[in-house]
């Protein structure tokens, strides 16, 4: 995870000041003095960690802190505005054209993610803002590139619009865009090439791409795990290019998080969107205030409850509310809760959401058993229907064929049921009480 070495080191340093009823100079100084090292370990950029430390010192010792009754909360508080401030502040939203289609162009170095990161977006569009993107394949210098983005086009069932490797970038972007009209495309994403090295004659055909497509959005697609090297390009084509916007991805990999904090005061570009992952619902939308929050150990309760919303079907969850009610809730509905969770991303991160999360002792530490899930999953499944709905008629001999057809043993078939049978239990306590509750409620 992200911003790791750095979140641990703001965590302890602000514990030291939180409670404090008094914060001299001397202690914003030494507070000043951690922050800075930690802020250069992560790698981030000297300048920026110089800039920052001035702004919070200043604040800190202002009558904004020192005046007020908790003066080692709002130095806390300086902290995070500050450090939200440095990513971007407000987030930023993605454009939408007058006429469309919407051409978003993707620029970058090679391997920095850009084609999968077009396809991403692709899919984020469509999923949470019911777009309906085209995909335009206009990498003809890497053979592979055509190639990769049709599969993705295809995962996706999406169309992709090439022209193979013969034709110029240029021609390809302006056919493409006719055909999206005609199609009734909203969005043209363009996946442009990419080189080792920013070079001359590749700027100059994104510049000719730029100028002939007239595009909503320049994203410029950059590895975290580069650091610096991340911030070096981004201020390079912003300058030859003109850029609306930074998508960063691998972020999953990158433990320091340099390149996410200097970013947007080195290049004067915002961080428009994180990749998280390989995987194409791996892209989420960078939130500033959301990730300094997240860095300062206060949680992230916001992503939480939306990753709940996307991944959890509101009719479905209705359903399952009513059969907890009337206790008719089977195994089979409790397969489907538990796919449901597991639809929301690793455990782990999303433990790690919770505020006050970093403060649970071992959860650093902690491997959430994706596996366990699993075996549960697999159990559940080797049941036949009648058993997931009543699971009372499960005996000993259909206890030994389910540990079998799972592949677990006996006793962990036994102890599924008795937790089943358990929260059963439970859900009819509740719902006798609230039976009662309505009971005398109606005597008035
Ligand atoms: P391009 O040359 O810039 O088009 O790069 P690709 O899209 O081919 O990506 C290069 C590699 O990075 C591929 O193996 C991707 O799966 C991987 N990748 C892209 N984005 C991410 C991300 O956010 N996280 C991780 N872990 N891998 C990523």
């Amino acid at each position: 995870m992200a911003f790791e070495g750095l979140a641990d080191r703001l965590q302890n340093t602000m514990q030291k000041i939180r409670g404090k009823g008094k914060v001299s100079e001397a202690d914003v100084k030494e507070m000043m003095r951690e922050v800075r090292l930690a802020l250069l370990e992560a790698d981030v950029n000297f300048k920026v960690v110089k800039d920052f430390i001035k702004k919070v010192s200043e604040r800190s010792v202002g009558q904004e802190v020192m005046k007020s009754l908790t003066p080692g909360q709002q130095v806390i508080k300086v902290v995070k505005e500050e450090l939200t401030e440095l990513m971007g502040g407000e987030e930023s939203k993605i454009a939408v054209a007058n006429r469309p289609p919407t051409v978003i162009m993707m620029v970058g170095l090679q391997g920095a993610g850009k084609t999968t990161t077009t396809g991403k977006l692709a899919n984020l569009l469509r999923k949470k803002y019911n777009r309906k993107p085209m995909l335009v394949a206009a990498d003809v210098y890497r053979p592979a590139a055509i190639k990769q983005l049709e599969t993705l086009g295809k995962q996706l069932d999406m169309p992709v619009f090439s022209l193979g490797d013969q034709v110029s970038p240029v021609e390809i972007a302006r056919q493409a865009i006719e055909k999206a009209k005609e199609d009734h495309n909203d969005y043209v994403i363009i996946d442009t090439a990419g080189r080792l090295h920013i070079d001359e004659k590749l700027m100059d055909e994104l510049k000719e791409i730029k100028e002939l497509s007239n595009p909503n959005e320049i994203f410029l697609v950059v590895d975290a795990m580069t650091g610096q090297d991340a911030v070096n390009v981004a201020q390079s084509f912003n300058e030859l290019l003109g850029l609306t916007g930074v998508v960063l991805t691998k972020l999953d990999g990158d433990t320091r998080g340099g390149a996410a904090l200097s970013i947007r005061a080195v290049s004067k570009t915002p961080i428009k969107f994180v990749g998280l992952g390989e995987k194409l619902d791996a892209l989420e939308t960078f939130h500033p205030e959301r990730m300094a929050s997240r860095i300062l150990g206060m949680g992230d309760v916001l992503t939480l409850i939306e990753k709940a919303q996307a991944n959890v079907d509101e009719e479905k969850a209705k359903e399952l509310e009513k059969k907890m009610r009337t206790a008719s809730f089977t195994l089979d509905d409790f397969l489907e809760q538990l796919g449901q969770v597991r639809n929301m991303g690793p455990l782990d991160e999303l433990l790690k959401m919770m505020p006050g999360a970093n403060k649970i002792k071992g959860l650093d530490n902690l491997q959430v058993d994706e596996k366990q899930i699993s075996h549960v999953e697999a159990i559940i499944q080797s049941m036949t229907k009648e058993e997931k709905e009543h699971p009372e008629i499960i005996n000993a001999s259909r206890r030994k064929r389910i540990a079998k057809g799972s592949g677990r043993t006996v006793p962990e078939v036994n102890r599924l049921l008795k937790q089943f049978e358990d929260m059963k239990k439970m859900m009819k306590q509740m719902t006798g009480m609230q039976q009662k509750g309505k009971k005398k409620g109606g005597f008035k």
